[in-house]
């Protein structure tokens, strides 16, 4: 029997010690393991169930390789996270509970204001993104749909790029995406978030942006983007709270004429949807903009204060100006893909000036339910029928 003396004892030893290291190490960097100890516990304690589901697992495997990649912990509120998860329909299976997953492990919550769901067709492929403001990093993740019929507890060591066919990284500093235009737009052409360029990188930088509400991130979730549109709507909102307030028993009744980004904006933050009647869509045809006054150029739209109980209305006709826009945020003679994003950035600094940007071009009075139906109905020109535009229908 061959016996080891002490040195040869502990050489090997060490060998042994250093064979489990090496085995930890490879075990901490090998990628696709990233399910630290706890987990499970941080998605019980989140949802208050025992019933993780494979929805629960890829939420929260996507979050901790953004906490892996991006190197963040729990909590960390420079941290944004967004998903189009609930929206996406994947086999016939809605997807929210990819929501709760993502939470429980990285932390960003509605409450916080760091968790936003950006709304895409159900069609769409269903997506993770995460931005950490700390380092103007964003990572994109877009599910594998076939782990969705795996078991839960499959996800824990499946590699990373078996559970998202995307895995990207890009830096998203505000100056090098508007001066690095020839690059940004390969990466757009490339589709390097997945076609979600564009979407993510601007609601990213909105909510940075220290004058950013919730308010307005619930129009950027609903229209899925930033832009100056949108913008000009939530600022129109500004502008309608100081110049035609609403009291008790009183509601807008929007006529979107003509119709851009802004009415998403009327939408989710004043409820005036249009399957509630609160809004109405027209379209202005060339032929219509070009019979616009010099006064009138800029119209956005019609916005009544409705007073359903007793049918009657002040109405205000209002113009938005995006070359004040444009020069106020020194975007007019800039090009590139996200020039759009620093004037809607900009437009953020006057949310308490709004009559920089807004103004009225005629107020107005309705006195019955039937006067105001007749500037919704079809076929009729409120402009023409309020006077704005002298020649007409
Ligand atoms: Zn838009």
């Amino acid at each position: 029997m061959y016996c080891m003396n002490p040195l040869e004892r502990a050489c090997s030893k060490m060998r042994k010690t250093r064979t489990v290291l090496a085995v930890m190490l490879l075990l901490i960097f090998i990628p696709g393991t990233v399910w630290a100890a706890g987990i499970t516990d941080d998605i019980e304690a989140y949802t208050g169930t025992k019933n993780i589901t494979v929805q629960h697992a890829l939420g929260a495997k996507a979050s901790a390789l953004a906490m892996e990649k991006l190197h963040f912990n729990k909590g960390d509120e420079n941290v944004l996270a967004m998903t189009n998860a609930g929206c996406a329909v994947i086999g016939g299976q809605t997807t929210e509970k990819c929501v709760d997953g993502l939470a429980a492990v990285s932390g960003c919550t509605i409450g916080n204001s760091n968790l936003l769901l950006v709304q895409r067709a159900k069609n769409m492929p269903l997506w993770f993104a995460f931005f950490n403001k700390a380092t103007n990093e964003m990572l994109y993740l877009e599910a594998n749909n076939t782990v969705l019929n795996k078991y839960p507890t499959d996800l824990e060591t499946l590699a990373s790029e078996k559970i998202f066919t995307v895995i990207a990284e890009e830096n998203i500093e505000l100056n090098g995406l508007l001066t690095n235009n020839e690059a940004w737009n390969a990466k757009i052409s490339s589709k390097v978030f997945g076609g979600n360029e564009f979407s993510l990188i601007g609601i990213a930088q909105i909510w940075s942006n220290p004058n950013c509400t919730y308010d307005f991130l619930r129009a950027a979730q609903f229209h899925n983007h930033i832009c100056p549109g949108v913008n000009s709507g939530y600022l129109i909102i500004k502008y309608l709270d100081k110049h035609l307030p609403l009291q008790a028993g009183q509601s807008y009744k929007i006529i979107a004429c003509p119709s851009w980004c802004k009415d998403d904006a009327f939408q989710v933050i004043l409820d005036a949807t249009v399957g509630k009647k609160g809004m109405y869509v027209k379209a202005l045809t060339g032929d219509q903009l070009a019979m616009l006054p010099g006064s009138a150029k800029n119209v956005a739209g019609l916005f009544i204060r409705w007073n359903e109980q007793t049918a009657t209305g002040d109405g205000l006709v209002l113009g938005f100006d995006f070359d004040k826009a444009n020069e106020l945020a020194g975007t007019s003679n800039m090009t590139g893909p996200f020039v759009k994003i620093k004037t809607a950035l900009s437009m953020m600094d006057y949310v308490d000036r709004p009559e920089i940007m807004v103004s009225t071009i005629k107020q107005f009075k309705i006195s019955s339910a039937s006067e105001l139906e007749a500037l919704q109905a079809a076929g009729v020109d409120p402009l023409v029928r309020l006077g704005v535009v002298e020649n007409g229908e």
